[in-house]
C-alpha cells in the first residue's frame, strides 16, 4: 500500500504531492496527459527550437506564493525574468498606457491620474505581504486585519464603477485590463479584488516569466517529488478511484465535474457539486512570429503582457465586452491577453523567431476559431503583425476543455469567479478540500484560493489531509529534499 495518491499533475497536484512527500509520505501521482504540468506545460509547436507555453506563461504569484517560494526555482536554474513594464494597454490613436515595475515611472506617465494611481497602489505595496497572505489563504482563517484595512476602502469603488475613482482614459483602461483577469462581469467585487492583487504586484515583485518557459517550473516540482521517493505516472487518465492502487490518502487535482465522474460520492454532496457554476471560456491563439511585434506604440514591446479590448481599448468598451461574454454573448471585440515571453526572456526568441500567445475571453464552451478575432485585434494595435506571422494555430474554448478536463467549456479558472464561488468553492463547507469519502480531498483550483499558478490550493489541501489523518504514513519528521527550502506553517 502506498501512503498517498494524487490524481492530476497541474501546479496544485504537484504542490499537494510535494507537501505530502515533504511530510514523509510515499506518494504516487497519476496524470492523464503524456507530460506532467497541467497548466504549466510548454511545447515546441511549429519550430523545434521555439517553445510555446500551452497555458500559463506569466507568473505574478510565483514570487509571492509561500509554496512556490519554497521551491527555490532560481537555485534550480529557473530564475523568474522580468520585462521593464509588467503589462501594457494600447489605446487607439493615443500613446499606450504602461504599468512599469517602477511606480514613479508609471505615475509620471498617467498625468492627472498619477497621484491617484499612487494613492491606490502604494498602501497595497507597503502591506503587500498581508494582502498576499489574505488572498492566498484558505479563506477559512480570521482575515488579516492589516490587509482588510488597505483593501476594503479600495475595493468598494472599483467593485461598483468601471475604473474606480480614476479619471483619465489611460489609467482607467490600465486598471480595467487587470480587473478583467478575473474573467467575468465588470465591474464586480471579484474583479476588483483581482485588480488590486495583480495591480500592486506589478510594482513590487512583478509579473515574471520563468526562464525557458513554464514547463521548467513543473519539472522542478517533479524533481523534488522524485528526489523524496515519489513516483509520477503519465498517460493514465483515471476514470474511477477504484482503479487506483491501495492508499490511505487521495488528493484530486481535478474539476468538480471530473470529481463527480470518477468518485462514488453520496447524493447530498453530488447535489451540492451540481450547483457549482463554470464561467466563460478562453480561446487561444499561438503564433510563431519573425521579429518583435510591430506595436503602434513601440514602448509596448517592453512589456511581456499586453491587454487588448474593444475597438479603441477604452475601459467602458472592455467592461461591456467582458459583461456580454459573461452573459454568454459573442462579441466582435472581446478582451484579449497577449503574451510575448521574449520581452522578459530574450532567449525565448531563436534566430529572431519568437513565440507569441494570446487568448480571448469567449462564452462558455464556444466553438468559434479565435484566430480571426485575435489577429484583427493585434492588427489594430500592431499594424503589419500578420506579415510577421510564420505559423499559427487557434484553439477554441471547447477544445481547451477537451485538452484538459479541468478547463470545463474552456473555463481556465475551473469555476466561475463570482464573489460567492471565490469564497465557497467548490461547495460551502468549512473544510472546502475534504470530500465525504474517507481520506479523499479535492486540491485543484476549484478550491481556495482559486486559479493561477501558486500551488496553494494543493498545499492547503495536503495540509488539511495531513491534519485529518495524522496516522497516515510514517511519523518521520518532515524532510526537505536537498536544495528545497521548507515551507513554514
Ligand atoms: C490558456 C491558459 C492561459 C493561462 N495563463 C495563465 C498565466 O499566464 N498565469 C497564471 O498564473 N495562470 C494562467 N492560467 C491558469 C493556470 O494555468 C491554472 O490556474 C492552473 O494551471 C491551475 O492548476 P491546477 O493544478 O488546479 O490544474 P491544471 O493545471 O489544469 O492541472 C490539472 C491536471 O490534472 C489532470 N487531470 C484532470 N483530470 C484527470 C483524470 N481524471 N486523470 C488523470 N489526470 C487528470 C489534467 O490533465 C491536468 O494535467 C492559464 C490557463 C490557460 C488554460
Amino acid at each position: 500500500m502506498t501512503d498517498a495518491v494524487v490524481v492530476g499533475s497541474g501546479p496544485n497536484g504537484l504542490a499537494a504531492a510535494l507537501t505530502l512527500a515533504r511530510a514523509g509520505l510515499r506518494v504516487e501521482v497519476f496524470e492523464a496527459h503524456e507530460r506532467i504540468g497541467g497548466g504549466l506545460r510548454s511545447k515546441a509547436l511549429f519550430d523545434s527550437e521555439v517553445l510555446h507555453d500551452i497555458c500559463a506563461a506569466v507568473h505574478p504569484m510565483a514570487p509571492v506564493s509561500p509554496f512556490m517560494r519554497s521551491l527555490d526555482l532560481e537555485g534550480h536554474g529557473v530564475p523568474l525574468l522580468h520585462s521593464p513594464a509588467a503589462y501594457g494597454h494600447p489605446l487607439k490613436g493615443r500613446p499606450a498606457a504602461l504599468a512599469w515595475r517602477d511606480l514613479d515611472a508609471t505615475c509620471a506617465e498617467l498625468g492627472a491620474d498619477g497621484p491617484r494611481w499612487r494613492r491606490l497602489m502604494l498602501p497595497l505595496m507597503e502591506r503587500s505581504a498581508d494582502v498576499v497572505e489574505l488572498m492566498l489563504s484558505t479563506q477559512r482563517t480570521p482575515p488579516n486585519a492589516r490587509a482588510l484595512a488597505v483593501l476594503a476602502p479600495r475595493l468598494a469603488p472599483l467593485a461598483l464603477r468601471v475604473g474606480g475613482g480614476l479619471r483619465t482614459e489611460a489609467a482607467r483602461a490600465l486598471l480595467t485590463g487587470v480587473a478583467a483577469h478575473g474573467i467575468g462581469r465588470l465591474p464586480s467585487p471579484a474583479a476588483a479584488a483581482v485588480a488590486l492583487l495583480l495591480g500592486h504586484l506589478a510594482h513590487t515583485t512583478g509579473w515574471p516569466v520563468p526562464r525557458g518557459g513554464s514547463q521548467a517550473v513543473a519539472d522542478v516540482m517533479a524533481a523534488h517529488i522524485e528526489r523524496l521517493g515519489g513516483r509520477i505516472h503519465t498517460g493514465v487518465r483515471v476514470d474511477s478511484l477504484h482503479d487506483l492502487p491501495a492508499r490511505r490518502l487521495t488528493l484530486l487535482d481535478v474539476s468538480p465535474r471530473e470529481l463527480a465522474r470518477i468518485a462514488p460520492l453520496p447524493s447530498g454532496y453530488l447535489r451540492a457539486l451540481s450547483r457549482y457554476r463554470y464561467g466563460p471560456g478562453a480561446a487561444k491563439a499561438d503564433f510563431l512570429v519573425e521579429g518583435p511585434i510591430p506595436w503602434s506604440d513601440p514602448r509596448l514591446s517592453r512589456a511581456a503582457t499586453i491587454h487588448l479590448g474593444g475597438t479603441h481599448g477604452t475601459a467602458p468598451q472592455l467592461a461591456r465586452a467582458e459583461t456580454a461574454t459573461a452573459r454568454g454573448l459573442r462579441t466582435g471585440h472581446p478582451y484579449i491577453i497577449v503574451v510575448d515571453p521574449a520581452a522578459a526572456d530574450p532567449a525565448r526568441a531563436v534566430r529572431g523567431r519568437r513565440p507569441v500567445w494570446a487568448y480571448a475571453h469567449v462564452p462558455h464552451g464556444d466553438t468559434r476559431d479565435p484566430l480571426p478575432v485575435i489577429r484583427a485585434a493585434l492588427e489594430t494595435h500592431a499594424p503589419g503583425f500578420t506579415d510577421t506571422v510564420l505559423a499559427e494555430r487557434g484553439v477554441t474554448a471547447a477544445r481547451l476543455g477537451a485538452y484538459n478536463a479541468n478547463y470545463v467549456g474552456g473555463d481556465i479558472a475551473s469555476g466561475a469567479m463570482s464573489l460567492w464561488q471565490t469564497l465557497a468553492r467548490p461547495v460551502p463547507r468549512w473544510n472546502p478540500y475534504r470530500t465525504p469519502l474517507p481520506g479523499t480531498f479535492l486540491c485543484s483550483s476549484a478550491t481556495p484560493p482559486g486559479p493561477s499558478v501558486h500551488g496553494m490550493c494543493g498545499h492547503h489541501a495536503a495540509r488539511a489531509a495531513l491534519r485529518e489523518w495524522p496516522e497516515a504514513g510514517p511519523t518521520a519528521p518532515a524532510r526537505p529534499d536537498q536544495g528545497t527550502r521548507m515551507l513554514e506553517g
